[in-house]
């Protein structure tokens, strides 16, 4: 009987019933039509076959969501396949659905609206727009810490909803700050970094964070060093900041700068640009001695000029006031090496030093002094 009423379908709903029996799958693609792979299926029909029960397609717009077998067939196959029990037990085909099941808020809605992790509308997406913005306000507060702002400024870190073609969040605004920083000895690890927003990364730069925390408001400075205690374990003013500079210590070698100084020294030949004058007068018990002192100490300084030997009483009859400075003196470049202002009268006498008659060292002393060349101690 069964066999007749199938020979009474036509040939395309025979083939229909055919490849369902077989397991083929009967998809509605966004016209509204079903096929089976090529063969389109009585588009206009309204009424569907699902595990065992028929089930009436009003609203054409709508998909039908039910799990199981669905059969889209004509009104004459229906009938058929009521009285044709066996039909209704075969093996699954589903339809392909236009709508789904958001993984986290459960609602059904249309897969167009879907958006993939990122934001971007995607019908393989697993979540709803809203139920996208949730979760990445989730993992907002995750990578804050628990906070929607930023601790150093205060400022909500802003969600970015846009148009349709762009993803709907964007976290662009957030930056990896390094409380202490990695270029004075800071860790590049959890415990030394922190979210903050972009502005005050920048704005940080490579500052200590006792420094930094000065930058802030009072509500903020507080909170921020209560996070780095809490995750630091011990305060800002314990971060020993490893100086980038590099240190050179030197120990000083008294010897070798007296050597260099000597060297130079000899290098100039400045001593070779004095005029050096002797004064002396006959018969003065200390003109020998100065003479002797002199020439060690002209010796020592390898002064290599002729020097002027001048006889007072020659002077003084010449009325030349040199004469008053008395006898023996030095005269480098016209002056008293021992520091005599010029004389006032030219009455040639025997000279008096009031700390005793300058021995060599002291001439050459005395001469470095007016080079320009004084020694360290010796
Ligand atoms: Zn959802
Ligand atoms: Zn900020």
């Amino acid at each position: 009987m069964i066999e007749g009423k199938i020979r009474s379908l036509t040939e395309i709903q025979k083939e229909i019933l055919e490849l369902l029996s077989t397991g083929k799958i009967i998809s509605i693609n966004k016209y509204n039509l079903g096929a089976i792979g090529e063969r389109s299926v009585a588009p206009n029909t309204t009424r569907f076959l699902t595990k065992n029960k028929f089930v009436t397609r009003k609203d054409k717009s709508k998909s039908i969501t039910t799990k199981g077998n669905g059969y889209i067939i004509s009104e004459k196959g229906k009938h058929i396949l009521e009285l044709c029990n066996s039909r209704k037990k075969r093996a699954t085909p589903r339809i392909l659905i236009s709508e789904k099941k958001c993984r986290r808020c459960k609602n059904v809605m249309p897969i167009s609206v879907f958006v993939d992790s990122s934001g971007y509308k995607n019908p393989r997406g697993r979540h709803c727009p809203q139920c996208h913005i949730d979760e990445e306000y989730e993992i907002l507060e995750r990578v804050m810490e628990g906070r929607d702002f930023c601790l150093y400024c205060g400022s909500k870190i802003i969600k970015v909803s846009d148009s349709l073609e762009r993803p709907l969040t964007s976290w662009a605004t957030i930056h990896l700050d390094h409380m202490d920083p990695i270029s004075l000895g800071g860790k590049d690890n959890e415990t030394n970094t922190v979210n903050c927003c972009s502005i005050c990364n920048r704005k940080k730069g490579n500052k200590l964070f006792v420094e930094w925390l000065k930058c802030l408001d009072n509500e903020c400075r507080t909170l921020s060093r209560n996070v780095y205690i809490q995750k630091h374990g011990r305060e800002p003013e314990e971060f020993k900041p490893r100086s980038n500079k590099l240190v050179f210590t030197f120990s000083i070698d008294q010897q070798l700068i007296n050597e260099t100084i000597n060297k130079l020294y000899k290098e100039s030949n400045l001593i070779n640009n004095l005029n050096i004058q002797f004064l002396s007068m006959q018969n003065c018990p200390n003109v020998l001695p100065m003479w002797e002192s002199l020439q060690t100490a002209l010796k020592e300084l390898q002064y290599n000029q002729p020097i002027d030997q001048l006889d007072l009483n020659t002077l003084s009859e010449k009325q030349d006031k040199r004469a008053g400075f008395g006898s023996p003196t030095i005269l480098v470049n016209g002056e008293d090496l021992f520091d005599l202002t010029f004389p006032e009268t030219h009455n040639p006498s025997c000279r008096y030093y009031p700390n005793g008659l300058p021995n060599a060292k002291e001439i050459v002393t005395k001469l470095k002094t007016l080079i320009g060349l004084d020694l360290p101690n010796e």
